[in-house]
């Protein structure tokens, strides 16, 4: 008979009380089956032994035979350590134990043969190893190990509480003995005949005790698979459902707005990537389905008339529309810039902030109601209770990261029933990462810039090449040009991150004297009206350069700036660096970015100079901060249950992760409800994963 996998890891020969704890605690191992779904991280090879005289700097993790010839504790108070010195017939180096001084004293034998193994640094002219993971020689002779060693996630407190990565290995063996290594298969035979995937069994044997590194690799690829396989098929179930669930306002004509519009008034010729989009963006709205679709389009590729048009389909069947951004601002410039062409078309339309005065706001409220307004634009204020809409059909959201999901779902539930939602985003997420997380959400990309569009020119400075920075700007103001200039504004350190920004301007105002220069200055600690006092003047071309903190990020529209220095560029995120960027190159001049820094750079602060310095494309971007930063970072917490991956690498394994959406698409599309019998696995599979783990709601 199978052992039962739910069994709780105590049960389990060789953990005990205390060990069972440790492992709940440390690596959320509560079951057999968590223990079984504990893949190493890496592995290394094992049938290799060092001398100590080999030793080299770059070695990565080296094993060593030697012995223990004395034990003692160096170092005051805090500082106090265990050193060991270790020695085989080639040379004498020390081991450091930092922490758990007691037990490992306790546990250390003088004058035998150990087999130690770590990574080894130069220390005081001699090498060291901290924190060895060692065992007896004979110990080490007995068991069997293959080539690669597994190398299994631990963290600090399990190594100072004696478990170790041998321990692990350990109950595994135990594991494996009294569960005999069988497992119930998890895949169709269908899938794994399709894709010649090994069993169950074989993959969890290979990958915890790897015969070969052939049959580590069709372990891995084998459960990879799996992974990624189940989380897009409860995606695409989950899209399934929404869409025959949850009903729409099906616009069913596209008419005399939409078409007036296309016809007299569209201020440029769409590029082949709007008029895609709006066509998506047109067939999803006509549907019976309710519309719940992201556009992903780089900074500057003309986003905004993608929403107003999609706008006039709303109005063009009596529903109103709403657009939402993240900052005043933003929704300004959006009315600003929307105002004129809905009033070629008659249309109604209004805006409604935090700073809309009461009588205003009660008119909003009153004409949202009666059905005369048609669009509103504006910040979160839109979310109010009070603002209640006569038929919304068509809510869209601008820059999508500065909106909770509750925040979402209120817009959601405006109306008896939920309008279509268009998220509009400057920043791209990955490809890989869209598919894990918005799998339920269909998306749409706008991939090309408008015609005539520069490459923005990308430098990096150093501060003290500041004079000549200056002088770059002075040409470009005599040229007609306007400069923003940035400086960071993060949470933590905001006195002196605001001291900063104010004496950086005090010495712009020095550097560029007035009247001949006329320096604006916004930042997060100026009131609304002040702050848009001094954004409209840079708009206007009142002044020439702009000293902000981000509050510019986010969309900002003034084609004459063609010249973006970015202070502390080291302390911004990629996302946010381009971001800022994109707030030049808009016009038809040359633009550039100018990314200031110190001397002291990480070495990631270094990796993301350098790629925005490389390149302008926001979705490569995108991958290398997806690289730096790790899932996890760029998409918040919310989504880390969805990537809480215990195989599968979404920036690697992209390719399965393809393989995966395709087959779990095409087995849907076939099978919907999985209710065939050669579905029968994975539809078991299915349930049994739903059960334990819920997948974040896009929109609940
Ligand atoms: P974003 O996608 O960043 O929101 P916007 O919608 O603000 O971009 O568009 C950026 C600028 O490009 C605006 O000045 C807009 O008028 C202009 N633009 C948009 N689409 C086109 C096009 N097809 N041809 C020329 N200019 C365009
Ligand atoms: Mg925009």
């Amino acid at each position: 008979m199978n052992t039962n996998l739910q069994t709780p890891i105590n049960y389990l020969k060789g953990v005990g009380p205390n060990r069972a704890d440790l492992l709940r605690s440390e690596l959320g191992i509560h079951t057999y089956q968590d223990l079984i779904n504990l893949f190493p991280n890496r592995y290394i090879d094992r049938t290799r032994y060092y001398k100590i005289n080999e030793l080299q700097l770059n070695n990565a993790e080296v094993q060593i035979i030697g012995k223990i010839t004395k034990v003692e504790e160096v170092g005051q108070a805090r500082k106090k350590r265990l050193v060991a010195t270790f020695k085989d017939d080639s040379g004498i180096m020390e081991l450091v134990w930092f922490r758990g001084h007691k037990w490992i004293r306790e546990y250390l034998k003088f004058d035998e043969q150990y087999v130690i193994f770590g990574k080894v640094n130069w220390f005081n002219g001699r090498y060291n190893m901290p924190h060895p993971e060692m065992e007896l020689l004979e110990e080490h002779e007995k068991n069997l190990r293959s080539a690669m060693q597994p190398i299994y996630p631990s963290t600090e407190k399990l190594s100072n509480k004696g478990v170790t990565n041998n321990t692990i290995c350990k109950i595994m063996q135990q594991l494996f003995l009294e569960t005999k290594g069988k497992f119930t298969e998890t895949l169709s035979a269908n899938l794994l005949s399709e894709l010649k995937l090994i069993s169950k069994n074989k993959a969890l044997f290979n990958i915890h005790f790897p015969k070969s590194q052939a049959l580590l690799s069709k372990a891995q690829y084998r459960l990879k698979f799996e992974e990624l396989f189940y989380i897009q098929l409860q995606l695409i179930i989950k899209n399934l459902i929404h869409k025959t669930k949850i009903k729409g306002f099906p616009f069913t004509t596209v008419g005399h707005y939409f078409n007036t519009f296309f016809k007299e008034h569209l201020p440029f010729e769409l590029t082949n990537a709007q008029k895609r989009v709006i066509k998506e963006i047109r067939q999803d709205l006509g549907s019976n389905a309710q519309m719940n679709r992201l556009l992903q389009g780089d900074v500057g590729s003309g986003k905004t008339i993608v929403a107003l048009m999609s706008m006039f389909i709303a109005l063009d069947n009596d529903f109103q529309a709403c657009l939402m951004a993240p900052t005043e601002i933003l929704s300004v410039q959006h009315y600003n810039g929307l105002y004129d062409l809905c009033n070629k078309l008659n249309i109604s339309i209004k805006i409604l902030t935090g700073s809309t005065k009461t009588l205003e706001r009660r008119k909003i409220h009153e004409s949202l109601e009666n059905g005369e307004l048609q669009i509103l634009i504006g910040t979160h204020a839109l979310l109010e209770d009070k603002v209640k809409f006569k038929n919304l059909g068509l809510a869209i959201i601008d820059e999508q990261h500065r909106f909770g999901v509750a925040q979402r779902s209120k817009l959601w539930k405006k109306n008896m029933s939920p309008p279509h939602i268009l998220v509009m985003t400057a920043t791209p997420i990955p490809r890989t990462l869209a598919m894990s997380i918005y799998g339920d959400l269909d998306i749409s990309i706008i991939d090309e810039l408008p015609p005539g569009r520069k490459d923005i020119k990308t430098v990096h400075r150093y501060d003290n090449n500041r004079l000549k920075v200056f002088a770059f700007i002075r040409d470009e103001i005599s040229k007609g040009r306007q400069v923003y200039i940035v400086y960071p504004l993060i949470q933590e350190s905001e006195k002196m991150d605001y001291k900063d920004l104010i004496d950086g301007y005090a010495s712009i105002e020095r550097d560029f004297p007035k009247p001949k220069y006329q320096v604006s200055i916004v930042h997060g600690k100026m009131k609304a009206a002040d702050k848009d006092y001094e954004m409209q003047r840079f708009v206007k071309g009142e002044t020439q350069i702009m000293v902000a903190t981000t509050v510019i990020e986010v969309g900002v529209d003034v084609p004459n700036a063609s010249v973006m220095i970015i202070e502390s560029a080291e302390r911004f995120g990629l996302s946010q660096l381009h971001q800022l960027r994109g707030r030049v190159g808009r016009g038809a001049e040359q633009s550039y970015c100018i990314l200031m820094t110190g001397h002291k750079l990480s070495h990631d602060s270094r990796t993301r100079l350098e790629t925005m310095v490389r390149t302008n494309d926001g979705f490569e971007i995108a991958e290398v901060d997806l690289r730096l930063r790790g899932p996890g970072d760029i998409m918040g917490t919310q989504q880390s249950g969805v990537l809480n991956l215990k195989i599968a690498d979404i920036v690697k394994d992209n390719d399965i992760l393809q393989h995966a959406r395709f087959y779990a698409k095409k087995i849907l599309k076939d099978d919907p409800t999985l209710t065939k019998p050669e579905n029968k696995t994975l539809l078991f599979t299915y349930k049994q994963l739903s059960k334990y783990k819920n997948i974040w709601n896009y929109i609940s």
